[in-house]
């Protein structure tokens, strides 16, 4: 099973399996048939995974929606929220382009954790950036700003404040916006400035930010690439900007006090 899930969640989960598809859950998932071997093969280890078992329960805890929110996975479409259908579109080929990405980078030779682990947690980082923007939606959560800053925000503290190793997941969730980032020209185009999401670069060191700042002592070296005369100012930043974010999250999460802090 899959390693994210608490001993808690798990028990919770094997006695709500079944309850999940009942009428009244917050979220289902469907699964379209697969195009191809490779996407049977995502299909199969997003499944495997229990990934969706793990979104569902947190969803049930803390961010439960009034209307029931659909994942399908399959299609050409997405990675996206459908606010007119209320749905999350996740493509199987997302997850085979991000198992590349990890494999290409010799994510288990360099870091210890495997490309397939390094895909799902990018699919959970993906699922939750979504949830985002489908519990936005949903409670009417006035947004101040990037609304796609806001729900990579919130992935990061579901994933930090929830879900066990979730700090290890949003670490390859954050590397995988830097191996992305490694395929874009060194500039940008003009209209990309004005495009919804912030660069992925921008991405890769906001989530990186969160998670030091959400245990700074543990996560110690994780910002040493930042330039030294910058460092400790940096940190010092991430620290609050992690309290600040976590904070006004929790405005709208349910069982808020079930925290780290
Ligand atoms: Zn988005």
């Amino acid at each position: 099973m899959f390693s994210y899930l608490t001993k808690r969640l798990h028990l919770l989960c094997l006695g709500l399996l079944w309850s999940t598809s009942s009428a009244n859950a917050d979220v289902q998932i469907i699964y379209l048939t697969p195009d191809s071997k490779l996407e049977t093969e995502a299909k199969q280890a997003i499944v495997d995974s229990d990934v969706n078992l793990l979104l569902v329960e947190l969803s049930k805890q803390h961010f439960p929606f009034k209307n029931k929110l659909t994942v399908r996975y399959g299609g050409n479409e997405g990675p996206l929220y459908d606010p007119q259908e209320h749905t999350m579109l996740m493509p199987y080929s997302f997850y085979n382009e991000a198992l590349q990405y990890f494999k290409q980078n010799q994510y288990e030779e360099k870091f210890g954790r495997s490309a397939q682990l390094g895909a799902i947690d990018t699919i959970l980082h993906t699922l939750l950036h979504e949830a985002g923007h489908a519990y936005i939606e949903d409670q009417s959560i006035p947004i101040l700003g990037k609304e796609e800053d806001a729900v990579d925000n919130f992935a990061a503290v579901i994933m930090l404040e929830y879900v066990e190793d979730g700090d290890n997941a949003a670490i390859s969730a954050a590397d995988m916006f830097a191996f992305e980032s490694q395929d874009r020209p060194e500039y940008y185009q003009a209209d990309e400035y004005i495009g919804e999401h912030s660069f992925d670069l921008q991405r890769y060191f906001s989530t990186l930010c969160l998670i030091f700042g959400s245990d700074p002592q543990k996560h110690n070296e994780l910002l040493n690439e930042i330039d030294k005369d910058l460092l400790e100012e940096r940190k010092e930043n991430c620290i609050s900007q992690y309290q600040t974010i976590s904070h006004n999250w929790h405005i709208y999460l349910k069982n808020k006090d079930n925290t780290y802090f």
